[in-house]
């Protein structure tokens, strides 16, 4: 496998990068997860935007331009071989001493990997998946935007483990004021008497790229669709709920804490968002 490391494109062995790397001693930089579908990279362009303003958030300076990143996605995916598969963005602080000063260090190191996708096993897209929520709340907005893309994913990794204990795949994490979220790794939302309810980022949920999708799908379906708090309350009173994520897609979830969501099998709108998403997925995007 090819990585893309710092200009170079490298084989996988030879891809390191240094201990003194702040990205690796303290979380600090951003990242993308990019999808591939079909020799063409879907969205390209909005995530590289989302990780401009990830960068600008924490004030770090992107010495590349939107091209040459865009650019160095595509040549990864092609030296790879690849048509359809997951690429990983990462731009970390760089290499710096033993504190936390961003400013000495001096360069950030900018890598990609484009790999096979390994997704929720199929029959959770037809059955639906079986979800909890955690005890870990998401960090509060105030702590560290979660529509920063940081690589700091600590607090989400509790909650996924958490999840785990419990003999779930995927959590709802509520905020520090008790609403819900996001998942983990996807963002969530609900299905109300016809129309589609999904947390704002105040509320803790990351920008996602394919939640931007859905608004837009919603649209095309004619479906009324708007950010709004939820309580779990209104999760168990869903007629349907499913979650998003670039690695996700739209999966539907049919269980929450052992209540079964609306009949307990995924919904009529769920199906229409997932068959137009299909769809765009496969005739839209970067052409690598
Ligand atoms: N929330 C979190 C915490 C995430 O890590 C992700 C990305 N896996 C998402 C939501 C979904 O975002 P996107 O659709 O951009 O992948």
């Amino acid at each position: 496998m090819k990585i893309y490391l710092d200009g170079a494109l490298v084989d996988s062995a030879d891809a390191k990068i240094s201990v003194f790397d702040h990205g690796l001693l303290y979380g600090d930089g951003i990242f993308e997860g990019i999808r591939l579908y079909g020799g063409n990279v879907f969205r390209l362009d909005e995530h590289l935007e989302r990780l401009e303003y990830s960068a600008k958030a924490i004030l770090l300076t992107l010495p590349w331009t939107r091209q040459q990143i865009s650019d160095a996605v595509c040549e990864t995916c092609r030296a790879n071989g690849l048509r359809d598969g997951y690429i990983r963005l990462v731009v970390t602080r760089g290499v710096g001493d033993l504190g936390l000063s961003p400013w000495l260090c001096k360069l950030p190191s900018i890598f990609i990997i484009a790999d096979k996708i390994a997704l929720y096993p199929a029959k959770y897209y037809t059955e639906g998946l079986e979800i909890v929520t955690v005890a870990t709340r998401r960090m509060n907005p105030a702590a560290l935007s979660p529509a920063i893309k940081s690589l700091n994913y600590l607090n989400n990794i509790m909650a996924k483990i958490e999840a785990r204990q419990a003999g779930a795949l995927e959590a709802i994490m509520l905020n520090d004021q008790g609403f819900v979220a996001e998942c983990t790794g996807d963002n969530i939302f609900i299905v109300h008497k016809g129309k589609i309810l999904t947390p704002s980022a105040q509320q803790g949920a990351l920008k996602g790229i394919t939640r931007d999708e859905i608004f837009s799908i919603a649209k095309e379906l004619g479906v009324p669709i708007e950010e709004h708090s939820l309580t779990r309350y209104d999760v168990w009173n869903a007629d349907e709920v499913f979650l998003t994520g670039t690695g996700a897609e739209v999966i539907p979830v049919v269980k929450l804490d052992g209540r079964t969501i609306g009949t307990g099998a995924p919904g009529p709108i769920f199906g229409r968002v997932l068959e137009s998403f299909r769809r765009r997925v496969l005739t839209e995007g970067t052409r690598i």
